[in-house]
């Protein structure tokens, strides 16, 4: 069997439990490797030299105490280290599945800095913590005393689902508005299943709302309802709704059937992972199954889309990128993994245009790299006379994301947004330009990770009750 016929069959076998039964705990996996990763933890957890200089620590976004919780699991003592790393991070399991850590926590471990590569802190912070799932050490949410306050987040990805966790412990009363069917924002309908599978997703939603928060999906803020009526019905809102307007491009034919957004394509897989009839998927538009599957951009998203259709037994999948490897956004790593599985990337290229209606190809223009612009970064330039033609039959584009325009979607002028359109608040509180109105993730960062979402999410959250405590000010809104 080839890698890629191996991956296809993995790709369905891993989505079999969640067809069979969403709610269910079986992972045929992770029962047949649970002892290898008991050993593979305690290993990797002691090759942690304790150093004393927590780089590690440092750039985890959440300050998560990484050499503490490594000893424990050394030791065997794994329900504490669960509950040292639980202190600091909302969802470790889904932390430690879909952090960048070369980026983060692993790419400034000492270790790995001297050379003998790094311990691997997102591997043991996830098994710590399904661990604990398994054994029951994870503690539903019951607040010590209810309080009469009640809080709208609108949105509820990473950012508005850590905020829930932290204020419902607290005994606010939270609401959580979302125009999809289901909760989990990008964990559940972006960063594809063989990431970050859905079930680990679902069993964080069900227990918030086991914990007393109230979900009110398919409710689309700004046509469902009204942004004033959020406010008028909560002592507090918050706003995570993430950056969602693709960014586009102007070219020749690009308007072709079979030239197809990112997001929509990773939404109905990650919808057919789930069990959901997509006919979008079921008529081929949205399915690379067979096709010359061609990716544009050099971002994460766009290592997900490649992966995905060679997942989906794709007949080719090229990835055109308009820089050089050394200067793609994109995590290497994920880079790495995609050549592995079959996928070529056509450095230094980007589309002149499309061709075909349906699309039977992507008009390349060769690059090169010229002088640096301001930012120190090298400016790619077209190298005329270089063009060819890239047959397609499937063209993703994955070029990023911007913010909606929130003030004009919600008719809501004062609430005050930066020059690229993402929310101004507060760097410490979240607060936002109206009083009472807080935000978080990536509509005030622009499109970055779950973890500094979470990181938004549970900061917010505290100043939403250093708010709440203070009974003037709300009365007085
Ligand atoms: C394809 C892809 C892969 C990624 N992979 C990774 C990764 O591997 N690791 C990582 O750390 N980060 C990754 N990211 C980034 C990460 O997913 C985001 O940074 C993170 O999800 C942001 O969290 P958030 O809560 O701000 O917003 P989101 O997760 O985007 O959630 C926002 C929610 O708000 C809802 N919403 C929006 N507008 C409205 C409205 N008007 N009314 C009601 N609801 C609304 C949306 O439906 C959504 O559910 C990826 C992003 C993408 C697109
Ligand atoms: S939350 Fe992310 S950056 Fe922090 S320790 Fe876990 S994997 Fe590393």
């Amino acid at each position: 069997m080839s890698k890629r016929q191996m991956l296809q069959f993995v790709s369905t076998a891993k989505e079999m439990p969640q067809k069979r039964d969403a709610d269910s705990r079986a992972h045929d996996f992770d029962e047949i490797y649970a002892e290898f990763a008991a050993e593979k933890a305690a290993e990797q957890a002691s090759r942690c030299s304790q150093c004393g200089v927590p780089y590690c620590q440092t750039h985890c976004p959440l300050h998560n105490n990484i050499p503490d919780w490594l000893r424990l699991t050394a030791e065997g003592r794994l329900q504490e280290a669960y509950e040292l790393s639980q202190a600091t991070n909302t969802f470790p399991e889904i932390c430690g599945r879909i952090c960048p850590q070369d980026r983060l926590c692993e790419g400034n471990c000492v270790i790995e800095q001297s050379g003998h590569g790094t311990v691997t802190i997102g591997a043991v912070e996830k098994y710590i913590t399904d661990t604990a799932w398994e054994n029951g050490w994870v503690p539903a949410i019951a607040p010590a005393a209810e309080r009469p306050e009640s809080v709208g987040i609108i949105g509820a990805g990473p950012g508005g689902l850590a905020a829930a966790d932290v204020l419902r412990r607290a005994g606010v009363q939270v609401t959580v508005y979302d125009r999809h069917d289901r909760a989990g924002g990008l964990l559940t309908y972006g960063i594809p299943g063989f990431k970050l599978e859905k079930d680990v997703v679902m069993r964080r939603v069900a227990q918030l709302e086991q914990g007393g928060v109230e979900f009110v999906l398919n409710c689309n803020v700004g046509v469902d309802i009204s942004f004033d009526a959020i406010r008028g019905k909560h002592d507090a809102v918050l706003i995570a709704t993430g950056v969602y307007r693709s960014r586009g491009m102007q070219a020749p034919g690009v308007g072709a059937a079979g030239i197809v957004r990112a997001i929509d394509y990773l939404t109905a897989s990650n919808r057919v992972g789930f069990g959901d009839s997509v006919a979008e998927y079921d008529s081929g538009e949205l399915n690379a199954n067979g096709k010359r599957v061609v990716v544009i951009g050099g971002g994460d998203t766009a290592m997900d889309c490649v992966r995905t259709a060679i997942r989906q037994g794709a007949q080719s999948v090229k990835c055109l990128y308009r820089r050089d490897r050394a200067n793609m956004p994109g995590s290497q790593r994920e880079v790495q993994n995609a050549e592995e599985e079959g996928v070529e990337f056509v450095w230094l290229t980007a589309p002149r245009g499309f061709a075909g209606e349906p699309v039977e190809g992507v008009m390349v223009q060769r690059m090169r790299l010229g002088q640096p612009d301001a930012t120190g970064r090298q400016s790619p330039e077209v190298i005329e006379g270089a063009d060819y033609v890239e047959p397609a039959d499937l063209v993703v584009m994955a070029l990023g994301f911007e913010p909606e325009d929130l003030p004009t979607l919600w008719g809501e002028a004062a609430l005050e947004v930066t020059r690229w359109g993402t929310i101004k608040a507060d760097f410490r509180s979240h607060e936002t330009s109206l009083p009472g109105v807080f935000a978080v993730g990536d509509i005030v960062r622009g499109a970055s990770l779950v973890v500094w979402a979470i990181r938004d999410g549970r900061e917010a959250a505290d100043s939403i009750l250093t708010y709440l405590n203070q009974p003037a000010q709300v009365a007085a809104e």
